[in-house]
Formats: C-alpha cells, structure tokens, sequence
C-alpha cells in the first residue's frame, strides 16, 4: 500500500500538534494541513495558553490527567531546551487565590505542576481580600509564538499547508484517504455537531514587563498571565455568544479586576484587545468515525471540543489522535490485501 494521504482541518493548537504527532508516529504518511485560518486569526492565537487544566465534566478524569501530563512533561522539555524562547515556552510560577477555600482541597494536577502547595500566610497578605491560596509553578504557551513554531516543524517534515475552508468532509474523498477534523468550533457547522457551543472569551494584551508571577482567582473569572511579551488579563465566558467584537465595557471590567489583583497593573501599558470562541462541549471528541454514502466509507478522525483548556492537554490528545490514524492505516491495509486477494 503507497503512502497514506491524511488531510487534517484545522490550524489552531489542536491541528498543528495533531499533524506533528502523525508525522512522528507514521513518518510515511503525506500529511496536508487545511484550514480557512492560520495563525495569527484563530482561537488558539487568543489563548492566554496556560497549562491550569479546566474540569471537562464528561471526559474521565484520568484520561484528563493523562492528557496533561503528557502535555506538561512534553513543555517542560522544550523549556528546558534552547527552543525555549523561539516557542515562547517557559516556566511561570504563581499564586491561585480563593475568598472561601474550594471543596476540593487538591486538584487532580496538583501532582503533575511543580511544588503545589498551601500559600503562606505572608504570601496571602499580598491579597487582602482572600482568604485561601495555593502556590504553584506551571507552564505557559505564549501563543503565536508557539503556534509559528509547530508550523516551521511541520513545514520541516514536508507537511503542506493551505488555506482552505472546508464545506463538508466529503469534499476531500477524492484526494485523501484519512481525514482528521481539527476544526475547533468551525465542527459545530463542518459535521453538525449541536452538543458543541461557544464560550466567548474576551482578554486583554498589555506591557508590564515587572509583572513577572500568575495570579488567578480560584473561580477563574480574573486571572493575570506574564507572558515572555505580554501579559494576558482575563477574562470572561460567556456561553453561547458568538460576537468576536471587544466590548469597551468588559474591557475596562477586566482591567478593574485585574487591578484589584495586582494594583501595580494601573501602569500597564499599549491595551490590546482579543476576543475568541471557545469550543466548548461536555467532552473533548476524540474518536474514529467511518462515514458511508453510496456504498464507500470514509475515515475520519475526530479531535476538537476543548474548551478553555485546549494548550493544557493538547499534546495529550494529539497523540491519541495519532494512534487512532494508526488504527485507520491497519484497517485501510487490511481492506487493500482482502481486496487483492
Ligand atoms: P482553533 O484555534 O479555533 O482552531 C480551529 C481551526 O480550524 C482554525 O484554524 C479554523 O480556521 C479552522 N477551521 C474551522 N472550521 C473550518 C472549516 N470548515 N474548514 C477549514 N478550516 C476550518 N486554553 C488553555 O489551555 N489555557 C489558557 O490559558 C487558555 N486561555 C484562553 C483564553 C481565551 C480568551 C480563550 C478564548 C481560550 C483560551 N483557552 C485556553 C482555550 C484554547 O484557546 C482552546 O481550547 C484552543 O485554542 C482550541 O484549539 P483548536 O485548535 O481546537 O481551535
């Protein structure tokens, strides 16, 4: 059998890590990647790119956590390398502050960040109106960056990228025989998927380069990222909002939070803001799927749904979506020796 073609849609985190890991798991492959946007006009290019895990209620959670892991142990070697800075991979430590401590004393990450624990109480002094901390040291994607540097890996590999929107999966028959579906909440229109909604999220880009620790209220509703550039102020979710306009007035309610975080911010810098949909779903789909019209079948691998929590488990699923595609060759082989027979 020649080389499989595979085309995957989608160039946000979740397409440009999946097309990796088919390379590296199936280096004969031809991979092609297609998707009405690149970076730096997708979702994933809003992203704050924290790796803080959010609870996907319908996914197991240690399939969660596994996805994680593998996505933090992956980051952390690349922030240990000297593709560090051209990743815009790196280390961040910081505190997660709560008014009332949370029901649940340690998250299921707690083992997998670096040096979890309770903040001191000369720690939570920086923070008046709390009551309840945990300090920890995490990783943090910055995101353009990150995505650029997945592209030039791929590009690399021989991977080719076009611009195309993609109508329906049955468009691309003809010329692929595996197709992953990376389309993040472009899904709910490509294959129909009605348990897929947005979450609408809206942040601010500014320059405080003395703003060097995360703070996130507990709840997630505020939260100030320190990027290598930037920092990200956040945030808000707003389900089943599909507007990508800012709104003036949530910009200057974020930013009034955040100051109440960290007062210091009132001196930040160029404001820029970004709003993206988070493709949300009660669980990340991550599956084979066998299409059938008149009598031929088309494989498809699906990999999207996730949520505000895409850059913390990404690597996670690509490669599970990787093994699925090596699910797909064995049955695509099976059929071309029966067929020969
Ligand atoms: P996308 O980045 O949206 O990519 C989808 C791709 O599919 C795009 O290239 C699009 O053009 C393409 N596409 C869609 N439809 C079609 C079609 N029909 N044909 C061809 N191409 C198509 N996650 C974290 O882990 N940590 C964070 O700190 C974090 N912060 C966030 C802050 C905000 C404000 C937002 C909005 C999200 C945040 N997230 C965070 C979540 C994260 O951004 C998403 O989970 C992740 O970006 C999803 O990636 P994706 O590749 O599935 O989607």
């Amino acid at each position: 059998m020649a080389a499989p073609k595979v085309a995957v849609v989608g160039a946000g985190v979740i397409g440009l890590s999946t097309a990796l890991c088919i390379v590296e798991t199936c280096p004969s492959c031809s991979v092609t990647i297609l998707s009405e946007q690149f970076s730096p006009n997708t979702t994933s290019d809003v992203a704050a790119g924290m790796l803080i895990p959010h609870s996907s209620p319908g996914t197991p959670t240690h399939l969660q956590k596994q996805w994680f892991k593998e996505t933090f142990t992956y980051l952390f070697a690349i922030s240990s390398s000297a593709e560090a800075s051209e990743a815009g991979v790196h280390l961040v430590s910081g505190w997660q502050v709560f008014k009332n401590p949370p029901k649940e004393e340690l998250p299921f990450w707690s083992d997998i960040v670096l040096g979890f624990r309770p903040m001191s109480k000369a720690e939570l002094q920086k923070f008046p109106q709390h009551r309840f901390g945990q300090a920890f040291t995490t990783l943090k994607c910055d995101c353009p960056p990150y995505l650029l540097w997945l592209e030039k890996r791929l590009k690399v590999t021989g991977v080719q990228m076009y611009p195309r929107k993609v109508a329906d999966l049955w468009e691309l028959h003809s010329e692929y025989e595996i197709i992953i579906n990376c389309a993040g909440i472009g899904a709910q229109q490509l294959v129909g998927d009605e348990k897929l909604f947005p979450v609408r999220g809206q942040v601010l880009k500014v320059d405080a380069p003395w703003v060097k620790n995360f703070i996130r209220d507990g709840d997630g509703s505020t939260y100030i990222y320190p990027g290598i550039h930037e920092v990200t102020l956040g945030g808000t979710r707003e389900k089943e909002n599909w507007s990508l306009s800012p709104d003036p007035g949530t910009t200057k309610d974020i930013f009034d939070r955040c100051c109440s975080l960290e007062p210091s911010l009132r001196g930040a810098q160029d404001i820029k803001v970004k709003v993206g949909l988070r493709p949300s779903r009660q669980s990340v789909r991550l599956q084979r799927e066998v299409l059938s019209r008149g009598g031929v079948n088309l494989l498809v691998v699906h990999n999207y749904g996730h949520g505000a929590g895409g850059f913390s488990i990404h690597r996670g699923t690509a490669k599970e979506a990787a093994r699925l595609v090596g699910e797909c060759i064995a049955a695509l082989k099976g059929s071309s020796s029966r067929a020969k027979l």
